[in-house]
């Protein structure tokens, strides 16, 4: 197996799972074999926190040379779509990664349903006829013990009975349940006597209407991965305390048992990493859908431009960790992007808020086409393999745009831009200085003019004269239309918000659109081009672009919040050891 990036994850250190399985390489427990699996529920799209499995789960795979598999856990009927399928799948193998054996617990289901026979006839399970309701008040307490059943001593056969009648649709939905018969004291709560099978009437949308009782994740899960032959069942420490009756059910069976670990699950601040809350992003309407660039699904991901590897660095960084730990710093992820895209994206030029300038020295109606650079070599050059045009034509005349923000009238002491009297370079092109400024009714400034030295043409002048900022720009004859979309935390909030609250911590600026002016090269609005905006950030050409009027969508600004965090939790760690 390999993933797209054709390297192995670096394993000079290991994790507490890593270990784990060279303990059982070791021991011979598995006979050397190491065969996960991804088991999402498609009941949503995945988020970056099913990145963290996915690379947990098919990176072990790819270092011990074994195999990951990907098995759809849809065992509950009215919350999955195939829709949710297709994108599971298209995520997985956006992130890089190739499963070797495709699978669903729906096609294990007459397996499952033979399984809890046999365990019927073990008088091991029963059909209990307590609602949902008793059978919460009859399973007790962390400090008291649960209560048996009336209906836990029913005979072997009369319990094969009702169970063929409750699949054969006789029943209502809630009427009845199968369940195991463990122990009602025991101090695990999962173990008093847990339901394996509930009757639900609904369609299924891989199996149609073929069963109308389905099986519980705990009794599905166990034995889907036993039947593939997994050796590690690595899942997320909410199931630590499922982990007794995943041995329980197999070991009853009598079936080839896997070995469960679970991990912490990530968590990133500012936004939220459940199915649930982000399905109610969507259906009320915060976001545009579940690829919103401002979501934490793959999707989103994707569509914001961050890149597959990127996320994958990102996976690498937080680690594995055994116990619940801190949240994590969504600008390590942005941190992570930046390194990635800094290697790879072409630079090129726009303006997001523009304001003219005229060149009054410049000869009307001329036009200068300077070549510039996509990898300027002070940023490091072109990367290894890129085989696309090194440089692009941008054009320069009498009018051009340059940022608002680039131009103050009172220009504050370490404003070293455009201001009245001040020089500056025009990347690429000439020096100017600004001469005069005009104004609306309202006193506003609308206009700059300038003055330009054609001896300063490339950026430099023979007298060697320096000059402290340089300033993007774009054309004004020739600048292209484009929509750039801004975005921000989809909450202002460190913490996730809790469900109530969901609307209300919303950060109401997360996304801010501005009508930019853009170079002629990025006229053609290819979809999914990711391009460095100079001084702005990255920039990737959204599916809503269409030629000559694209729309780009800001991946993550330049500026490096994490390098100052990281910079700061190093001068108290050397603090601290000092
Ligand atoms: P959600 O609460 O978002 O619906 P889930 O755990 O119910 O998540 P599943 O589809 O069951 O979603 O998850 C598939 C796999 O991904 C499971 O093994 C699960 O433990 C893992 N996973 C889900 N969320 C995270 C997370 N935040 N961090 C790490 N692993 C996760
Ligand atoms: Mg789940």
């Amino acid at each position: 197996m390999t993933n797209d990036s054709g390297s192995k994850p670096d394993t000079a250190t290991k994790d507490f799972i890593r270990a784990l399985i060279d303990d059982d390489n070791a021991s011979g427990k598995y006979g050397g074999r190491v065969h996960t699996r991804f088991p999402p529920e498609p009941n949503g799209y995945l988020h970056i926190g099913h990145a963290k499995s996915i690379c947990l789960n098919f990176g072990v795979a790819l270092e011990y040379g074994g195999k990951c598999n990907l098995r759809f856990d849809d065992t509950n009927p009215t919350k999955e779509e195939t829709e949710y399928v297709e994108s599971i799948k298209h995520d997985v193998e956006w992130l890089g990664f190739h499963w070797a054996e495709e699978h669903y617990a729906s096609d294990y289901f007459e397996q499952l349903y033979g399984y809890a026979e046999t365990l019927i006839l073990m008088g091991k399970a029963y059909v209990d006829d307590l609602s949902a309701e008793e059978i919460r008040e009859y399973r007790g307490t962390l400090t008291e013990p649960g209560k048996n059943s009336p209906y836990r001593d029913r005979s072997v056969e009369e319990n094969l009975d009702l169970f063929r009648r409750m699949r054969a649709g006789e029943f209502p939905d809630g009427s009845r349940v199968l369940r195991a018969k463990i122990n009602m004291a025991s101090p695990n709560i999962v173990m008093r006597d847990p339901t394996l099978y509930r009757i639900r009437k609904a369609h299924h949308h891989r199996t149609g209407d073929a069963w109308c009782i389905y099986p519980m994740y705990d009794f599905a899960h166990c034995i889907s991965d036993s039947i593939e032959g997994i050796t590690h069942s690595l899942c997320t420490l909410e199931f630590e305390n499922n982990r007794e009756l995943y041995d329980w059910l197999l070991i009853q069976l009598g079936i080839y048992r896997p070995r469960q670990t679970e991990f912490a699950r990530l968590n990133i601040t500012h936004t939220v990493l459940s199915k649930r809350k982000l399905i109610q992003l969507v259906k009320e309407g915060h976001v545009r859908g579940w690829d919103d660039p401002r979501m934490p699904t793959i999707s989103g991901l994707r569509r914001r431009g961050f890149p597959a590897e990127a996320i994958r660095d990102f996976c690498n960084r937080v680690g594995i960790a055994r116990a619940a730990g801190t949240v994590v710093d969504y600008s390590l992820l942005e941190f992570c992007v930046r390194e990635n895209l800094n290697k790879v994206c072409p630079r090129v030029m726009a303006v997001l808020d523009p304001i003219k300038i005229i060149i009054e020295n410049y000869p009307e109606g001329q036009v200068e086409w300077f070549d510039m650079p996509y990898f300027p070599e002070e940023a490091g050059g072109a990367p290894a393999n890129y085989t696309g045009p090194l440089s692009r034509k941008v054009p320069f005349s009498r009018e051009i745009y340059i940022e608002r923000d680039d131009f103050r009238e009172e220009a504050p002491k370490k404003f070293f831009r455009l201001a009245p009297g001040r020089e500056v370079r025009l990347r690429y092109a000439y020096y100017v200085t600004c001469t005069n400024v005009i104004r609306n009714a309202a006193g506003q400034v609308t206009e700059i003019r300038c003055v330009y030295d054609p001896e300063s043409r490339g950026g430099g002048t023979p007298d060697g004269r320096k000059v402290k900022g340089t300033l993007h720009w774009v054309d004004a004859t020739h600048a292209v239309a484009a929509e750039v979309r801004l975005y921000e935390q989809l909450f202002d909030d460190d913490e996730a918000p809790e469900d109530a609250t969901l609307q209300e911590r919303l950060n109401p600026q997360s996304l801010r659109i501005v009508q930019a002016a853009c170079e002629p090269s990025l006229a053609s609005g290819e979809i999914g081009a990711m391009n460095q905006f100079e001084r702005l950030g990255y920039f990737r050409t959204d599916e809503d672009s269409s030629p000559n009027a694209p729309v780009f969508c800001r991946t993550v600004s330049l500026k490096d919040s994490w390098a100052k965090i990281e910079k700061k939790l190093e001068t108290s760690a050397t603090a601290t050891a000092g």
